[in-house]
């Protein structure tokens, strides 16, 4: 996009989100939703098969987890909602309608705070979170012939589906994207669904527009599908807002239509965009209307965790943490737990040490931890590591009992073995020497060997005692107090000189 029409045009952007919710069940139906690995069609019953005579039962579960969702966005809960059909053909759609809501679904008016670099945060509506059931799935083949021919699988056929509806409040394809991610985290935070865009249990469709700066109406919308990532819908967006820049400088008027996203082509026009008329609402008469009590809401509302930003904004509260490590240490809620474990375990529950020990324990778990997770693919809830234990070493660093660079090893060793750092020190024989005999024979060894640096030292080359340390430290495999050594080190160079 060239400068000039950078600054020229708006560009809107509003964002359609389906993610499947971890329910043992389906929407309305007793098959089990865990069909991840399943041989195709054998998680399904006369209900999702659409079979005639049948009626659904609603999943009280997914209910309670799209309105968890629904809180944790800020949205409020009507007492009364219903579930509707949605009338399309479509071969993946078995019944010839969708279970969905229209006109009073199960929350509305919502926001979520989205932060782009060195940008402010801002506030992105939400306009609605609903529930409906996921499509079966259709694999498109070639035979040897060359006739092309479909199959069809229904495991997936009415598994719980949650739609979030975002307002068209977002401004660029970089706060689009900084917009799922915060979606995703809190979706894993409140644990009600694994939302995973390259597994499919996340979706996203993004409406975008470009509109002239300083207008209010808005410009012929496209909608963009077919992005399996979060690059995927950056990139796709950028693609579309530079395509539209385009064809409005060159005088063409854009079409409302839907264009899918070709990795490498770009996007794709794929047909008109149905407007609501095309899919005959009507309400559902084989269910019931939800009905939901203010007790009702607070009740699922009450099991909610505190959330990222919260939780991020107490780190550095509390324990004077900078923006960067709360952030990193809240990413997911099992790190930022065992984050707060660790801070738990130690002794001292003044302000001063338990900012002292979340210091340490930052460094470790943005460090060292985070590398050697990383190294063999585990999340932090499946290291050896206890939180107890990680507490217990930076404890042993504190009062002294093994150096820093001591600890680096004990630590590796732990997080292999999952033993006591205790035990490791004493198996490595890494106790740190801080006894003034030990240190003085070491400091006096070095001098020995080293004539060529002390002299250097003593005609005021200051990198000389840099050296010393180092030799002496190797000496003792890392197991000298620094501070220490260097105190002795100096004693003896200015007592012999
Ligand atoms: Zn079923």
């Amino acid at each position: 996009m060239t400068s000039t029409s950078a600054t020229k045009y708006e560009t809107v952007i509003g964002l359609e989100v389906h993610v499947q919710l971890q329910t043992r069940r389906k929407m309305f139906c007793g098959c089990s939703a865990d069909y991840a690995d399943a041989v195709p069609n054998t998680h399904v019953c006369p209900v999702c098969m659409a079979l005639p005579g049948v009626l659904p039962v609603i999943n009280e579960k997914a209910v309670e987890s799209t309105v968890m969702t629904a809180l944790a966005l800020n949205c409020s809960i009507p007492a009364y909602s219903k579930f509707d059909r949605k009338n399309y053909p479509y071969p993946d759609l078995l019944k010839g309608y969708q279970i969905s809501q229209y006109d009073l679904p199960l929350s509305e008016r919502g926001w979520l705070e989205v932060e782009v670099e060195e940008q402010p945060p801002r506030r992105i509506g939400i306009t609605r979170v609903h529930l409906e059931e996921d499509t079966a799935r259709l694999t498109h083949k070639t035979d040897e012939a060359g006739e092309s021919y479909s199959l069809l699988d229904l495991n997936r056929s009415g598994v719980p589906l949650m739609e979030i509806v975002g307002e068209p409040d977002l401004r660029s394809p970089e706060e689009a994207r900084a917009y799922l991610v915060k979606l995703r985290q809190i979706l894993r935070y409140i644990g009600v669904s694994k939302a995973n865009m390259e597994e499919g249990n996340f979706r996203c469709d993004a409406n975008i527009s470009l509109r002239p700066r300083g207008a209010t109406a808005y410009g012929a919308r496209v909608e963009v599908k077919n992005m399996n990532s979060f690059r995927a819908v950056e990139n796709a967006l950028r693609f579309e807002a530079e395509r539209q820049t385009r064809a409005l400088d060159a005088g063409a008027s854009i079409t409302q239509e839907t264009r899918g996203w070709v990795e490498g082509e770009g996007t794709v026009s794929q047909r008109s965009k149905e407007g609501a008329d095309d899919y005959r609402y009507f309400p559902e008469p084989d269910l019931p209307p939800v009905t939901l009590t203010a007790a009702q809401v607070e009740a699922i509302r009450a099991p909610l965790p505190e959330l990222p930003d919260a939780r991020r904004r107490r780190f550095e509260q509390e324990f004077g943490l900078p923006a960067y490590e709360a952030n990193l240490l809240t990413e997911s809620r099992a790190r930022a737990e065992y984050f707060e474990r660790v801070i738990a375990a130690g002794a001292g529950s003044g302000d001063a040490s338990r900012r002292k020990r979340a210091r340490a324990a930052a460094n470790w778990m943005i460090g060292d931890f985070a590398r050697l997770l990383h190294a063999s693919g585990l999340e932090i809830d499946d290291a050896r590591i206890s939180p107890a234990d990680l507490c217990a070493m930076i404890a042993l660093v504190e009062d002294g009992a093994i150096s820093g660079t001591s600890a680096k090893a004990v630590f590796e060793e732990m997080f292999q073995s999952g033993r006591a750092p205790a035990a490791v020190v004493r198996e490595l024989g890494l106790e740190q020497i801080s006894g003034s005999d030990e240190i003085a024979a070491i400091v006096d060894r070095v001098l020995a060997a080293n004539e060529k640096p002390v002299a250097e030292y003593r005609a005021g080359k200051q990198e000389a005692l840099k050296f010393l340390v180092g030799q002496a430290m190797r000496e003792s495999r890392g197991r000298l107090n620094a501070a220490a050594l260097t105190e002795t080190l100096t004693a003896k160079l200015r007592e012999k000189a």
